[in-house]
């Protein structure tokens, strides 16, 4: 049995540990590219958002790779996402592959214990505990991933030599990847954090921050954002973003007695200007402009094309009274990079304009 999945960001890390460490035989596609949107957008619906022409693609290289059991998420409630698989698996058939396809529901009840049961769904020799233990150490990697990416983010528009910071992050991507025991892990995260915080630095770099906020998966996969965040970096903006797998996982995957999460915060901020949830992550783009709009000089919202949650967020993030300028993208196959760098430049200019009025004190 050869298990693919999807990419997702840098989803593939844990995920390939954690089915190594569980002796599965598993397929990575190839990283995403012009290929895995032609194949994905060959074959979906017209009107399918991009995450969903994305990992179908993903999907059918890693069946041209072999893989017979193909695993991908689904959703429940309104969003599109509660489509993906009963679509994706009749296409992929018609196509000729006859992967079967285990899917799993990220719903309200889908916590710590769901995602165990998956695993052992899918490696039924294996006990309890060789699952938990490969379980953590995968968590460790996204953990300290996360981690390591935020200081990338720092330290992206202080460098004076442009682009250190990401060959080492790219360097220390690869180096967590390949880890093969919690020592190793601990050494490499160590490492690559001294590395980063020796990078000559301009002292008095007094950078704008920008916040990312929208649709998960256009947030978090480079491809799909057109490497917004080294784009960003490179105009000398610190970005911000207080969403990750890693953060997603954290607040979803475990039960919290005392009611302490993020998100609920970030919900709640939202609540004068929407009370519910619009399914994907609609509800949490309106509430970061609400809690985060002291923080950040602008926010770039990134949603799908045709996103549903997404759109609806777009028309509330623009009237808030929490005034701050958000520049809205919507991603999809039509996206040309040089557009997409035109506008990231003139919202960056209005940005500093008003930094620099701020900073002199007038209105
Ligand atoms: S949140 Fe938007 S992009 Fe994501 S699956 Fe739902 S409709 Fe598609």
């Amino acid at each position: 049995m050869k298990v693919g999945f999807p990419h997702g960001g840098n989803i593939y890390i844990p995920l390939r540990t954690l089915f190594r460490e569980l002796g599965v035989d598993c397929v990575v596609p190839p990283p995403n590219s012009k290929r895995s949107l032609n194949l994905g957008t060959k074959y979906s619906p017209e009107g399918a958002c991009l995450p969903f022409k994305l990992t179908l693609g993903n999907l059918i290289e890693a069946c041209e790779e072999g893989a017979d059991l193909l695993v991908q998420a689904r959703g429940f409630g309104i969003c599109r996402l509660g489509y993906y698989t009963r679509i994706q698996e009749p296409i992929l058939h018609d196509l000729g592959y006859d992967a079967e396809v285990m899917k799993f529901t990220l719903s309200e009840n889908f916590k710590f214990i769901g995602i165990l049961k998956l695993f052992k769904r899918i490696c039924d020799g294996a006990s309890w505990l060789r699952i938990l233990r490969a379980y953590h150490f995968g968590m460790s990697k996204f953990r300290d991933l996360d981690e390591i990416e935020r200081l990338v983010q720092r330290v992206r528009p202080r460098e004076l030599e442009r682009g250190s910071a990401n060959r080492l992050f790219l360097e220390a991507t690869h180096a967590i990847d390949d880890a093969d025991s919690m020592s190793s892990l601990k050494r490499i995260k160590k490492d690559y954090i001294e590395k980063l915080k020796g990078i000559p630095q301009d002292p008095d770099a007094d950078p704008i921050t920008v916040g990312i906020a929208g649709e998960i998966y256009v947030v978090l996969e480079p491809f799909a954002n057109m490497d917004i965040e080294v784009e960003l970096g490179k105009l000398g903006v610190e970005v911000r973003r207080k969403l990750s797998y890693y953060q997603w996982a954290k607040y979803n995957f475990y039960l919290n007695p005392l009611g302490i999460n993020e998100w609920r915060a970030v919900r709640k901020a939202a609540y004068p200007y929407l009370r519910r949830d619009v399914g994907g992550d609609g509800w949490e783009s309106v509430g970061e402009k609400v809690l985060y709009s002291q923080e950040y000089d602008g926010m770039i919202h990134l949603f799908p094309f045709t996103c549903m949650p997404e759109t609806v967020a777009q028309n509330i993030m623009s009237s808030t009274k929490e005034h701050i300028p958000v520049l809205s993208i919507a991603c999809d196959e039509q996206m040309g990079k040089v557009g997409m760098l035109t506008r990231l430049e003139a919202f960056v200019d209005l940005l500093e304009h008003r930094h620099c009025q701020k900073r002199r004190g007038t209105p």
